[in-house]
């Protein structure tokens, strides 16, 4: 298990916390998530991005980790040149071409590729960006809403009319992504999404292994915990406790003053 707590803030007036956990989960034997935590501490912003790769050997693990290790640096070099939404789209841009080149360098490593959920928050305005199926939730005054929409074929089936939501949480073919990180063909570009953190809101960003497996409800409540390494604790273990079928991240983002 992988943990890490940060706090952004300047005091008494403006104070976020965040606090990831990354493990493996019981089924698998390794973990191809990836997580990145930064605080604000003078650079001008704070983010969490969680990546959730995929591909036979190792190739998750390194797609994930390749793009986190792009993404992060992207930022910070280019922060003050750039919007938030310009950087977001390229860094996952430059993520997508190196873990290309990487798999055409690779033959074991073809086809690797992985989701990303990525918040960049200046303040109280966020910036969050996603490809694939890992999410983004929000609780404002305890109420959890989703905040990202899964680039999946069955998302798309349903918002087409296709499937009822009962018949989408049950299809076999739910895991299929259709944008992500890498991969060759597949669309790649992030949906960028605007919001707010207010006093008390809370955000989650998780990859399915969580989000497969416990209830909006669970995650409601379990978000709350009085402490963001708690709350990303126990969100991870309640995903365990449901069988932990895959790997499982984390990362709450909390705003407390
Ligand atoms: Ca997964």
């Amino acid at each position: 298990m992988y943990k890490l707590f940060k706090r952004s803030h300047q005091p008494g007036l403006f104070e976020v916390q965040i606090a990831g956990v990354c493990d493996t989960g019981i089924a698998r034997d390794h973990n191809e998530d990836a997580i990145a935590i930064q605080e604000d501490d003078g650079r001008g912003y704070y983010l969490a991005l969680v990546c959730d790769g995929m591909g036979g050997h190792n190739a998750g693990e390194i797609a994930s980790a390749l793009a986190v290790g792009v993404i992060l640096e992207h930022v910070e070099e280019n922060f003050r040149q750039r919007s938030p939404r310009e950087l977001l789209l390229e860094s996952f841009a430059l993520a997508n071409a190196r873990i290309d080149q990487q798999a055409e360098q690779n033959p074991d490593a073809r086809g690797m590729g992985c989701t990303a959920v990525m918040l960049l928050g200046v303040k109280d305005k966020l910036w969050i960006a996603h490809a694939g199926d890992s999410r983004g939730y929000r609780t404002r005054n305890g109420t959890l809403e989703r905040i990202t929409v899964d680039h999946t074929m069955v998302q798309e089936m349903l918002d087409n009319g296709l499937l009822t939501a009962e018949q989408a949480a049950m299809h076999p073919y739910r895991g299929r992504i259709s944008r992500c990180l890498g991969h060759a063909k597949n669309r790649s570009e992030p949906d960028i999404d605007e919001a707010t953190l207010d006093k008390g809101d809370n955000v989650l960003l998780c990859s399915d292994g969580l989000s497969d497996v416990t209830k909006d409800e669970e995650i409601q409540v379990l978000i709350g915990q009085r402490d963001v390494r708690m709350a990303a604790r126990r969100l991870v273990e309640a995903a365990n406790k449901a069988g932990g079928p895959d790997n499982i991240s984390a990362v709450v983002i909390r705003r407390v003053m």
